[in-house]
């Protein structure tokens, strides 16, 4: 499959050698690893700040390709969708999933193999059972109050 996100864009390992806040624009979209959990609703528990990821998608979310249908005019439709900034990720980071290149490198960890900027392959992300492919119900199906009992479980 063709990758929709530019991964030949940066200095050679660019994620292991260079602070988040030193990436190239091209080099921070190019770490996205394309899983589309970010578009999942979450359930936060006010009192322990836990946050469990439910398989509830966002109303824009298109889970056959894992991507925003309407990315560039978004904030019209869904105005609290986050722009992640290698400013806004140290107070986001916390409730983006545990598998998310963005998180993993705020954290210190390292990308797993299947991230396409390793396997060069955007479907391994998928063949691995990290993203949302196929994964999801549209928010319109579901009221809140039920929520969670769509929780998924993430691998870690
Ligand atoms: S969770 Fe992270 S890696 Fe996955 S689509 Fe969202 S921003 Fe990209
Ligand atoms: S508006 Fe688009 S990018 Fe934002 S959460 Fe929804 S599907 Fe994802």
């Amino acid at each position: 499959m063709s990758d929709p996100i530019q991964r030949d864009v940066g200095r050679p390992r660019f994620w292991e050698r260079y602070p988040l806040d030193e990436l190239s624009n091209a080099e921070w979209e190019a770490l996205c690893d394309g899983c589309g959990k970010c578009c999942l609703n979450k359930l936060e528990d006010e009192e322990t700040g836990q946050v469990e990821l439910t398989r509830v998608a966002c109303r824009l979310f298109d889970d056959a390709t894992c991507r925003c249908a309407n990315y560039e005019i978004r904030k019209q439709f869904v105005p609290e969708c986050v722009v992640l900034t290698p400013k806004s990720l140290p107070d986001s980071a916390y409730w983006m999933p545990r598998t998310c290149a963005y998180r993993l490198l705020h954290e210190g960890k390292p990308l797993y193999p299947w991230h396409p900027l390793l396997s060069g392959d955007p479907q391994s992300v998928h063949d691995a059972g990290v993203s949302a492919q196929g994964l999801t119900v549209p928010e319109f199906d579901v009221p809140e109050e039920d929520w969670e009992d769509h929780i998924i479980e993430e691998p870690v």
